[in-house]
């Protein structure tokens, strides 16, 4: 059992886990920590060329009142929306730690699994958002209000989109009956990649270049959805794209 150590260290803390303040502290911290390294670039990337040429946008800044404003809508959504409905989860359905750790090989593919159903999940609810005028006006525009990306732009949404990305993030792992250390692997993994899509950087370690044959968009993908609006759909992976004709690459 590769895992166990981990969980036997995490089982010492349980009662943090146990917290009805957990997953929202959880979400939040993981977010911002992820965002850190790529704000730490806009920064760096006023003064220096070589940074700034792994920009998706080189003439494009991130200013103070962009990223205060990013940082206040997050807070906002998570403390009014997130978290009465962590609390009211933790209330009704406690999670259950059990003993044992998960086997590596299942964490790994019910990982995978949730995430292949998360991306589906939300390009069904993208697309639909986008060529239904009035879903787009009250509920998606907002996350448009960037046509440039940088990390903290991940989680400029609606409270309406915050919730449903939110619960598809949250339902597939409760379907496949996840263990609470597959669950805990899939959200961090999960934010990471949104953090990652809407960074504004194309860095020779970014994800859609560790993945194969253009299977993954990443980065460039969804920064040019919010660029031209009209394309790229899938969070994460190209194959829904490409099979509804909305696949649109850098020329
Ligand atoms: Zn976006
Ligand atoms: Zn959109």
């Amino acid at each position: 059992m590769l895992l166990q150590p981990i969980w036997d260290l995490m089982l010492s803390q349980s009662s943090v886990m146990h917290s009805p303040f957990f997953p929202l502290i959880f979400s939040l911290l993981v977010y911002l920590t992820f965002c850190l390294p790529f704000l730490l670039l806009d920064l760096l990337a006023s003064r220096c060329a070589l940074v700034r040429s792994f920009k998706l946008q080189p003439q494009s800044s991130v200013s103070w009142t962009a990223v205060r404003s990013c940082l206040a809508l997050t807070l906002y959504n998570h403390l009014v929306f997130i978290f009465p409905l962590t609390v009211l989860h933790w209330y009704l359905r406690p999670e259950h730690l059990p003993e044992e750790a998960p086997p590596l090989p299942r964490l790994l593919a019910q990982v995978l699994v949730c995430l292949l159903l998360f991306d589906f999940q939300s390009f069904v609810w993208h697309l639909l958002h986008h060529k239904v005028p009035w879903l787009y006006r009250n509920f998606h525009k907002v996350h448009h209000t960037y046509t440039s990306t940088s990390a903290l732009t991940a989680e400029y949404s609606s409270a309406w989109e915050t919730l449903s990305l939110g619960l598809f993030a949250a339902v597939s792992p409760e379907l496949l009956g996840c263990h609470p250390l597959t669950k805990l692997t899939f959200f961090t993994l999960n934010i990471w990649l949104s953090v990652e899509d809407h960074c504004g950087y194309d860095l020779p370690w970014s994800t859609h270049r560790l993945v194969p044959f253009g299977l993954y968009g990443g980065a460039p993908h969804h920064d040019l959805h919010h660029l031209k609006s009209k394309f790229n759909f899938a969070p994460y992976f190209t194959h829904w794209d490409r099979l509804a004709g909305t696949l649109y690459l850098q020329d």
